[in-house]
């Protein structure tokens, strides 16, 4: 049996089974993807210390490495639900797993625009990953919806595939770090339109053909990034585990559930600056709390 089950092998879950490890616990994680979570969707990272530019799935890889290094145990499997008896029960779509305690370390997913016809047009038209499938749209206008660190970073990234972006934002003002913001005003095929929402889906032939713009105007678009933020996924995690108005977990200052022996790290939970190097922190954190209490 483990002493703990991880889930999600995202850098917070990865951090805390290192720190779990050299504690002389014993670790699994468990991951429904791809080992580096997000970090297999990022083009560019150029604040995580000790790599001043590293791809994302470089990191991920780098970090995977690490996790081999150490002979940590982890499968790729999705966990579909958690019990909590005498021990914790964990059922994934192969097994059930028993452990005395649990780390959720699931991340967040995107949220979507909530059109009509969006559904149908993911991964024809709507993505909200550009390093997966921005290359698809090379040399065709697009569109990026969002004004935040993310937005600004993606479209840095999709200005070297496609020919013209316009990022539609909101509000009329952007969210973002100022080097982002400065950089994407100084790139000639990005186009900035303010107070500016998409009112509709235009499709022709099952993808996408446009957007409608304020009800008003048709942008003719074969592509749409969306980054207006995210949901907790935490859909699998009992509902006596409290959230908070956001639907995060909530957790004490050792990352603590209301239920003992349950944790949650990373952006499983509502984290101030969502970012690798904060990730990372919880997982070091929590891992920490819980080897002093296993003494
Ligand atoms: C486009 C973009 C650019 C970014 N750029 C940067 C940047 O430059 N610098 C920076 O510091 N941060 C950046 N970030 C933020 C960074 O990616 C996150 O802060 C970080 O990945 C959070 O780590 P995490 O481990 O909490 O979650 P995640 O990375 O989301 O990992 C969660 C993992 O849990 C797994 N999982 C979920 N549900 C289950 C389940 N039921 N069963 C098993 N596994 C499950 C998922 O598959 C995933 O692998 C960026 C994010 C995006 C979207």
């Amino acid at each position: 049996m483990y002493d703990i089950i991880i889930i999600g092998m995202g850098p917070a879950g990865i951090s805390a089974a290192i720190y779990l490890k050299r504690s002389n616990l014993k670790v699994l994680i468990l991951e429904k993807s791809a080992p580096g979570g997000l970090l297999n969707t990022i083009d560019k990272i150029e604040n995580y210390p000790g790599f001043s530019s590293i791809t994302g799935p470089d990191l991920a890889y780098q970090m995977l490495l690490q996790i081999k290094e150490n002979a940590i145990d982890y499968r790729i499997e999705e966990v579909i639900d958690i019990k909590n008896q005498d021990l914790k029960i964990i059922t994934t779509t192969k097994n059930e797993y028993k452990t005395a305690n649990i780390i959720i370390a699931s991340g967040r997913v995107a949220k979507t625009l909530n059109l009509d016809q969006e559904r149908t047009l993911i991964g024809r038209g709507i993505s909200t990953c550009a390093i997966c499938d921005g290359f698809f749209y090379k040399n065709k206008d697009i569109a990026i919806v969002g004004g935040g660190n993310s937005a600004l970073q993606e479209a840095l990234y999709l200005s070297k595939i496609v020919k013209n972006i316009t990022i539609l934002i909101r509000s009329s003002q952007l969210k973002a770090e100022d080097n982002l913001i400065q950089k994407v005003k100084q790139t000639s095929n990005i186009n900035i339109l303010y107070n500016s929402q998409i009112t509709a889906l235009k499709k022709e032939n099952d993808k996408l053909a446009g957007i409608e713009i304020n009800n008003k105007e048709i942008l003719e678009v074969a592509g749409v990034f969306v980054y207006i933020g995210y949901n907790p996924n935490n859909n699998f995690v009992l509902s006596e585990v409290k959230r908070d108005n956001k639907g995060y977990l909530k957790v004490n200052n050792n990352y603590e559930t209301n239920i003992k022996g349950i944790y949650a790290i990373g952006s499983a939970i509502d984290i101030a600056e969502n970012q690798i190097v904060t990730a990372c922190a919880t997982g070091a954190i929590v891992a920490l709390h819980i080897a002093k209490n296993n003494k």
